[in-house]
């Protein structure tokens, strides 16, 4: 190994200090060399740029197989420190988080040796610590960890072993031991020590060079034996991912607590980021539509509102956020109203007046509470009571799949009634003018008189006092395949067409509610219904599950505004936290890192390390907040649910949600990903030690 004209420069904010300043020498290719100086001579400095660990400003270092180690390219250097060189440190540099013989076997692994374990056994051997293999690293004393530095730099059989004060924290019978060993194999190839121990080092050199100041001050053989030297290539470093994964990790592993911290605030931030995703991107509709369908109802019920300003003035947040402040009204219905929904929807509409708790059971000349009660097996087939009227064409019979026996009436001296009300004047008979008269069947009911009331509307247009009832000739009893239990059954008895007296049109111009079947298309109501506000009024649906719509909508538009600010908040948190949280894991593993590419480790072997580090913290984080994210939306829109009374789910699981965490959780990932990689590329492999051990020293402050 000839070296020339070697220099370099530390440049500081303070000054610049020139730790190497124009060293020559030729080193031999075998036998120990010794490096004295006193503290700050250049020592170390000389020994980094030998094994390519620094770079030096000036000067060429050619190493044994003839390539200049200062000029050539990183990647090259880290093939050099892999092929060709050992290291032994003063504080061993060891990597916790491999046992013995993973420590020894790494340098040959790094080689895409995978086969080494006579190997590794044999240099364990050589250094007097047979069966020590899986130990860990923290169950051995200073010697044995010195001891098996050693064994890893031997390993491999390298040219050239670098040993920086390699007994500075050993007490003098270890240090003469390790020594020994350092001697011993130096037969076959150069062992180059740096010590301030002059006995030492009179003791075990072969030959004694001394530093000061960063000078060459005496050299105890200063021939020059130009040796042969033939250019050779360098073999590519290579990390089984297995291992890289064990150091990657293993941040989880030393520092359990701390790690649960961060991925449980991380965790949370992230999970609160998408919930608030989840509220911002609601789609209430098709929720709302999911719920009806949902639901199998087959009637839905329409009525119109009107829409005014409330009269309390209201100053709060809502109104900041946008909030509907408004109360709505009831209004009639009318055959226009009928005419544009029938327009849009295509399907028959069932006009029902607003007249409810019609009684009738006085006809039977006992209180229905009574027949209910006594005749258990009679109430499935009783109508004790209908809860009004309504109008229906003969096209809405047919679409409702009702047949008529008789006709439906004409004009308002007519009624038709339901099957099911038949049931009951069969079971009860039809008080005629004083007299029972017996019903067996529809044909008998048809042309008698029954008890009717009826709904009027105010000259406003809008409903008044029931008045008096009048008796009506039944012209046809409508057959609707439904008997009592399934009105019983059906959520929305009060409003579908089943349970009513049928009566003519003509009876007056305004209905309370319309009834229309549910079909495939009803999506196309739906979207006009819900959408159709005009001159403050508007359709509206009302049935269960359509309960609380207009509340939710408009609580939600709080809950958007508001979601929305707190989710870049969350977000800008859980992005801050992950990197944070990245960045302080891969920082305690710059050591590692160090000692790795010490090692030969080059940056596709250091990428995969922090790969998989930040891919564990990430996949771990992504995975819980995914959950915890579903668990928050859930938790959010029972709230919703309850606030605004809505009777189906008011916010769902945005599937987009899957993607939108992962790919900012991936970001966070690459990025801090990037500024280490980026970090790592900057620093020489030296730095990245010296910084590890700085880190490591800090935590173990904070840790104490
Ligand atoms: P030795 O190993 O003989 O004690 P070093 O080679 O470590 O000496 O240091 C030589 C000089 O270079 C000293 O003055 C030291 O302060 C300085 N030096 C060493 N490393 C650095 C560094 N990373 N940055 C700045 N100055 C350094
Ligand atoms: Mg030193």
């Amino acid at each position: 190994m000839r070296i020339s004209n070697l220099s370099k420069t530390y440049r500081l904010k303070s000054g610049e200090v020139r730790a190497l300043n124009d060293v020559n020498m030729e080193l031999p290719e075998n036998g120990t060399v010794f490096i004295l100086g006193k503290s700050g001579s250049g020592k170390t400095t000389l020994l980094n740029l030998l094994s390519g660990l620094d770079s030096a400003d000036e000067g060429s270092v050619i190493e044994v197989g003839g390539k200049n180690i200062v000029t050539c390219s990183r990647a090259e250097r880290d093939g050099y420190r892999n092929s060709h060189c050992g290291f032994v440190f003063q504080e061993y540099n060891l990597i916790p988080e491999l046992d013995v013989k993973e420590n020894v076997g790494l340098s040959l692994e790094l080689q895409g040796n995978k086969d080494n374990k006579s190997a590794v056994e044999n240099a364990l051997k050589l250094v007097e610590l047979e069966g020590y293999g899986n130990r860990k690293i923290t169950e051995l004393s200073g010697g044995q960890k010195q001891r098996v530095a050693i064994a890893r730099a031997i390993v491999k059989d390298p040219k050239i072993v670098f040993a920086d004060e390699p007994t500075g924290a050993l007490d003098s019978d270890t240090g003469e031991m390790v020594m020994k060993l350092l001697k011993n194999i130096s037969k076959d190839r150069l062992v180059i020590i740096v010590s301030h121990d002059k006995e030492f080092a009179e003791k075990y050199g072969d030959r004694i060079i001394e530093l000061s100041d960063g000078k060459v001050v005496s050299d105890s053989d200063g021939e020059h034996t130009e040796s042969e030297q033939q250019q050779k290539d360098f073999k590519k470093p290579k990390l089984p991912l297995k291992t890289a994964f064990r150091i990657g990790s293993s941040t989880f592993r030393l520092h359990p607590i701390r790690c649960l911290i961060s991925v449980l605030l991380s965790v949370i931030a992230f999970a609160f980021f998408g919930a608030s995703f989840n509220m911002v991107t609601a789609d209430m509709r098709s929720n709302y539509l999911k719920a009806v369908r949902d639901s199998e109802m087959q009637y839905a019920v329409i009525a119109k509102e009107e829409v005014k300003q409330s009269g309390l003035v209201d100053n709060s947040l809502d109104r900041f956020f946008g909030a509907d402040t408004r109360d709505w009204y009831t209004m009639p219905l009318t055959k226009s109203d009928a005419e544009i929904l029938q327009r849009i929807y295509g399907h028959s509409i069932c006009k029902i007046f607003n007249v409810r708790a019609f009684e009738f059971n006085n006809l039977f000349g006992m209180p229905y509470k009574q027949i209910y009660e006594e005749t258990v097996d009679l109430k499935d087939y009783y109508a004790p009571s209908t809860s009004g009227f309504c109008n229906i064409d003969e096209a809405a019979c047919e679409e409702f799949g009702f047949s008529v026996i008789g006709r439906l009436p004409q004009n308002k001296s007519e009624v038709a009634i339901n099957d099911n009300m038949l049931n009951s004047f069969i079971w009860g008979g039809l008080i005629d003018d004083g007299a029972v008269v017996n019903i067996k069947c529809a044909e008998d009911i048809i042309g008698k008189k029954i008890y009717v009331e009826q709904p009027t509307v105010n000259e406003n247009g809008n409903f008044g006092a029931i008045i008096a009832g009048k008796f009506k000739t039944v012209v046809g009893v409508v057959n609707t395949g439904c008997d009592k239990r399934c009105y019983e059954m059906h959520a929305e008895i009060e409003y579908h067409p089943h349970d009513k007296i049928y009566i003519s049109d003509d009876l007056n111009d305004a209905y309370g509610l319309f009834t229309v079947p549910i079909t495939n298309n009803f999506e196309a109501l739906a979207d006009f219904v819900l959408d159709n506000e005009e001159n403050n009024t508007r359709y509206v649906f009302l049935y269960a599950t359509s309960l609380g719509y207009y509340g939710a909508a408009a609580n939600l538009v709080i809950y958007k505004s508001l979601f929305l600010y707190l989710g870049i908040i969350f977000f800008v948190i859980s992005f801050a936290l992950l990197i944070r949280f990245i960045v302080v894991s891969i920082r305690s593993q710059m050591k590692q890192i160090g000692i790795l590419s010490a090692m030969g480790a080059d940056y596709k072997n250091i990428f995969a390390i922090y790969g998989c580090c930040v891919g564990v913290i990430c996949l771990v984080v992504y995975i819980i907040a995914m959950m915890l994210c579903a668990v928050v939306t859930l938790i959010i829109n029972g709230v919703v649910m309850r606030e605004s009374y809505a009777g189906f789910s008011v916010l769902s699981f945005n599937p987009f949600t899957v993607l939108l965490l992962l790919a900012t959780v991936a970001v966070a990932g690459i990025g801090s990903l990037i500024i280490a990689f980026v970090n790592v590329k900057k620093a020489t492999t030296i730095s990245l030690i010296n910084r590890g051990q700085l880190n490591e020293n800090i935590q173990l402050k904070q840790d104490l």
